[in-house]
């Protein structure tokens, strides 16, 4: 099963867009197996958006994603990461499809409601970054019969 790090940002968090944003990922079928809400920090900010440091924007970034606390959760599910960001729709909001996360909620390009893992590999790293292995919940979602077919539970 994959899983995948989303992060709530500090606009949708000041925004009470939680629940909304929170909503559509459990209505979607994904479990929730992590979730907690903190200030984020610059060296994590930094390891984060490593890929956007020199872009002209990196700094105002940085400060948008500690200008209030973020909520940060784990999601799992068959295909998590494309899941989500299927959900999560394209970076600039005013762009983004309606129907998306930030189609619906979004008129920036910065202020993009949530992160969500790109790939495998950035997933991986980007659990490890935000969780220690004991708060993620190992457990069994009833629905999960409901949500899948029987070949896709393998
Ligand atoms: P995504 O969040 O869709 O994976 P990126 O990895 O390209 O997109 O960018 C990470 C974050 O950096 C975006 O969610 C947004 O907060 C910010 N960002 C990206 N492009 C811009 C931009 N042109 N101007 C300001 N902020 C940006």
């Amino acid at each position: 099963m994959e899983r995948t790090l989303v992060i709530i940002k500090p606009d949708a968090v000041n925004r009470a867009l939680v629940g909304e944003v929170l909503n559509r990922f459990e209505r979607k079928g994904l479990k929730i197996v992590a979730c907690k809400m903190q200030y984020l920090k610059d060296e994590e900010l930094f390891e984060h958006y490593s890929h956007l440091k020199d872009k002209p924007f990196f700094k105002d970034l940085v400060d948008f994603m500690k200008h209030a606390p973020s909520i940060l959760m784990v999601l799992e599910g068959v295909r998590a990461i494309d899941a989500v960001r299927q959900l999560a729709g394209s970076t600039y909001g005013i762009e983004a499809n309606p129907g998306t996360i930030r189609g619906d909620y979004s008129m920036s390009r910065s202020n993009t409601i949530i992160h969500a893992s790109d790939s495998q590999e950035s997933a991986e790293k980007e659990i490890e970054r935000f969780f220690d292995e004991k708060e993620i919940f190992q457990w069994e979602k009833i629905d999960f019969s409901e949500v899948y077919s029987v070949d896709e539970r393998a």
